[in-house]
Formats: structure tokens, C-alpha cells, sequence
């Protein structure tokens, strides 16, 4: 028996970017759960289980995975990207926090893949050279104000952002409010990628500003990566490719914590000097 439960991720799009780690545990797994479009991307040749599910059922899934490998099996719980970006990896360990007498013999372990805003990145050279971070621009599980709070916060300190989840057709001007927020503290010639279906078929990468970012290209197929003030683009005879400097130039340098509090601002609401 093995009671072994593991969430992988199967990398944004191309077969190559799935990791050698990830490839061998389908060898060996009795039953693949996820959602059914991932499912499809795992290769025919493994012969496990199939059990696909929709896309909003996340605890379920995840309940369902974990009866699984207490039964038993050697489950794998397949995520695009990495699991514990937006995935199934804390699903499934927020099933196992809410139950703690359920599943006690149940392994769980996570095997990284890579997740959309490096695959994105990479296309375009090192637009996340620097400090950034990740916001998901989805309110199925948190409120738009608090996507607001953190938008703001993260623009203030000028941390190059990554938006996931970025613009669906219900809520279409969300994306739009977002780069408003964004706005008020960065340039509109600040640069920003944009890469929809990132190493898939489809894929299409653009190189714009927030002055320029056509709103009704962004969908859920999309991951948008906007600059910080220090990020640039190259352009060069052969290519034109984006990146963030390692080093912050002097004059560029943000006020300290100290610095703001003195003020009397808020060190979220500063700007570059
Ligand atoms: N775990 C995934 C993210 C899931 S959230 C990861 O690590 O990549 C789903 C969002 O991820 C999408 O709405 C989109 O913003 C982004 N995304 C995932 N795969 C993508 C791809 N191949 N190209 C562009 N964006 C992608």
C-alpha cells in the first residue's frame, strides 16, 4: 500500500519544460487527479487512473485525491506551472490542516515545475531581475480590495509585478481598475510583457508600456509582468528583450522606512525619489 499523495507541476506549456523529477512519478502513480484540460497533458503513456475534475472544485479535488492514497494509491495531483503558485498544493494541505484526525496516514509532497511569470521572463530576457513579487488579479477567493491594497503597496515599493488570473469576462474591468492603481506610482512609459498561451501553440508574446497595453488582449490565458522604474527594454538589431537591473542606481534609490515614517507617509504611497 501506498499512501502516497504528490502535487506536481507540469510547467506552463512544452513537454521540455516539465521537469525529469515530475515525468518519473507518472511511472509510477496508480491515479492522476486535476483539472481536465491538465489531465490532457500528461503523457498517454501513463497508464494511471484518470480522475479529471472542473476547474472551481479545488477542496473537493483535493478531498478527493487524499481518499484516494488513504485507500491505497500512489496519487499524483497534477497543477499547470508550479502547485504552489496558485495551485493545488495548498488545497490540499488546507484539506489536511481542516481535518487533522482524516488522512493521518497519508504522505503528501510537492514537486516544483516552472511557473508562468519565469517561463514569460524568459522569453523576453530578465524582466524579474530585481526584486518582484506575484499577485493573482482573481476575487473567487479574496476580495477585491484587499488585490487593491496590494497592488498599491507593491507598485509604491516598486517591486517589479507579475499579474496572474489577470482579466476574465466577468469581471473585465477589474484589469483596467488594477493598472489604475498601478499608475499611481509608476510612468506611463514604464515597460510591460505580455505573454498569452506562454510555451503552448498559441503562443504570443508582446512588448508594450502601461501608456500602450491594450486592455481587450488580456485574458485568462494571459500573464502580464509590469516593469519597476529601473526596468528597461533593449532594443538591439537582432532582438528587443526587457530586464531589471541587479543594482539600483543612486538617484533612483527609495526612501527609507525611517525616512517616510518622518514624513508622516506611508512608505506603500512612495514613489522613486
Ligand atoms: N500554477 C500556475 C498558475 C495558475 S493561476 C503557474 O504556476 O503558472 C492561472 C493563471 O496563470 C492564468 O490565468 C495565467 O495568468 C497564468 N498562466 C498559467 N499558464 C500560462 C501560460 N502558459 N501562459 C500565460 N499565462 C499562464
Amino acid at each position: 500500500m501506498n499512501h502516497r499523495l504528490t502535487v506536481v507541476g507540469l510547467g506552463p506549456g512544452q513537454h521540455d519544460w516539465c521537469t525529469p523529477e515530475v515525468t518519473a512519478l507518472f511511472d509510477q502513480a496508480t491515479d492522476l487527479v486535476g483539472y481536465a484540460p491538465y489531465l490532457a497533458r500528461v503523457p498517454a503513456g501513463c497508464t494511471a487512473r484518470r480522475h479529471a475534475s472542473d476547474n472551481r472544485v479545488e477542496a473537493e479535488r483535493a478531498e478527493h485525491a487524499l481518499d484516494l492514497a488513504a485507500g491505497g494509491g500512489n496519487v499524483v495531483v497534477v497543477s499547470s506551472g508550479d502547485p504552489g503558485v496558485f495551485a493545488m498544493a495548498s488545497a490540499v494541505l488546507e484539506q489536511l490542516d481542516e481535518h487533522p484526525e482524516r488522512w493521518c496516514d497519508v504522505h503528501v509532497s510537492v514537486c516544483p515545475g516552472i511557473t508562468a511569470a519565469q517561463a514569460l521572463a524568459s522569453r523576453v530576457g530578465a524582466p524579474l531581475g530585481h526584486d518582484f513579487c506575484v499577485i493573482s488579479l482573481s476575487d473567487v477567493l479574496k476580495p477585491w480590495s484587499v488585490i487593491e491594497r496590494r497592488l498599491d503597496a507593491a507598485a509604491g515599493a516598486d517591486f517589479v509585478i507579475a499579474l496572474y488570473n489577470p482579466r476574465s469576462r466577468h469581471r473585465p474591468h477589474q484589469f483596467t481598475d488594477a493598472i489604475a492603481v498601478v499608475c499611481r506610482h509608476r510612468d506611463a512609459s514604464t515597460p510591460v510583457v505580455v505573454g498569452r498561451n506562454v510555451g503552448r501553440d498559441e503562443e504570443a508574446v508582446t512588448i508594450t508600456d502601461l501608456e500602450r497595453l491594450d486592455h481587450t488582449t488580456i485574458d485568462m490565458s494571459t500573464i502580464v509582468i509590469i516593469g519597476s522604474s529601473t526596468t528597461r527594454v533593449l532594443d538591439r538589431p537582432t532582438s528587443c528583450q526587457v530586464y531589471t537591473p541587479r543594482s539600483y542606481a543612486e538617484p533612483r534609490l527609495l526612501p527609507s522606512v525611517a525616512q517616510c515614517r518622518e514624513a508622516g507617509a506611508s512608505p506603500a504611497r512612495y514613489s522613486p525619489l
